[in-house]
């Protein structure tokens, strides 16, 4: 039996529905790289946030908004399940001007907003592996703080703090053998 359950939920079919396969490989490959069995399931509708979490001043979404709504919708009644959010979509918190992403472990959910993940939002040419791999690192990185972690300073461990995509470059997907070994005894593994 797979000691963690994640759920991913789909916000946006756009820059999503196409990368979904990759991300669920990615997640699966550096759990099981740390030692933690995992199960990832896929919500089988595009969920968007609702209008009342996006704040026109600011041309974005406000993060703990759609944490609360999604805990509202899903997260409260699937026991069990970690409940991960993505969307392309651009989203800030508090005292942050923008997130790439964002835990409630409190509440079991979190949330990846992908649209500054992307190199076209940088005026860069789209690449398309460096999108999916970005994405894939801040998936599992959620995922980390909702299972207990905590940053890392280890700039090359996924649960390293990123304050820009390329620090995100630098990191990889996988956990330290540190953070590995904190996962193992969060989970009693
Ligand atoms: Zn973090
Ligand atoms: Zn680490």
């Amino acid at each position: 039996m797979p000691m963690v359950k994640v759920l991913l939920v789909p916000y946006t079919k756009s820059m999503i529905a196409d990368y979904m396969d990759y991300w669920i490989h990615a997640f699966k490959e550096s759990f099981t790289r740390a030692g933690i069995p995992v199960s990832v399931d896929v919500w089988s509708e595009y969920l968007h946030p609702p209008m009342k979490c996006f704040v026109w001043d600011r041309v974005q979404y406000y993060s703990p908004c759609i944490l609360e709504w999604l805990h509202g919708i899903l997260g409260s009644r699937l026991q069990g399940y970690l409940v991960v959010g993505l969307g392309y979509l651009d989203a800030y918190s508090n005292g942050l001007n923008f997130v790439f992403g964002e835990a409630a472990p409190g509440l079991g959910v979190a949330s990846v907003y992908t649209k500054r993940l992307s190199p076209a939002f940088y005026g860069e040419g789209m690449d398309w592996n460096r999108y999916a791999e970005r994405v894939a690192k801040e998936i599992i990185h959620e995922t980390g703080h909702l299972l207990g972690l905590g940053h890392c300073p280890d700039k090359e461990c996924v649960m390293s703090f990123s304050n820009s995509v390329w620090d995100v470059d630098v990191k990889t997907r996988f956990f330290c053998g540190e953070c590995s070994r904190k996962l193992r005894i969060l989970l009693n593994i």
